[in-house]
């Protein structure tokens, strides 16, 4: 198993409660955890404050922009 380096940042479009421990809010991004070839290894939903506990020590790539 490897651990994921970097992590890639989506909006959520769902409903989804944010994974963090204790937290009822709603989460408004997916975060995408990428092993060190760059293939997605698993994925969380979070609310935003909670997103970059998360990401903390891992590269972020912004994902959020949306074609127009
Ligand atoms: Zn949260």
């Amino acid at each position: 198993m490897t651990e994921p380096r970097e992590v890639e940042l989506w909006l959520c479009g769902y409903i989804a409660k944010c994974s963090a421990p204790e937290c009822r809010q709603r989460a408004t991004k997916i975060l995408r955890y990428l092993d060190n070839q760059g293939r997605p290894d698993h994925q969380t939903d979070a609310f935003d404050t909670h997103a970059s506990e998360l990401c903390v020590e891992l590269k972020m790539i912004d994902r959020r922009r949306r074609p127009e």
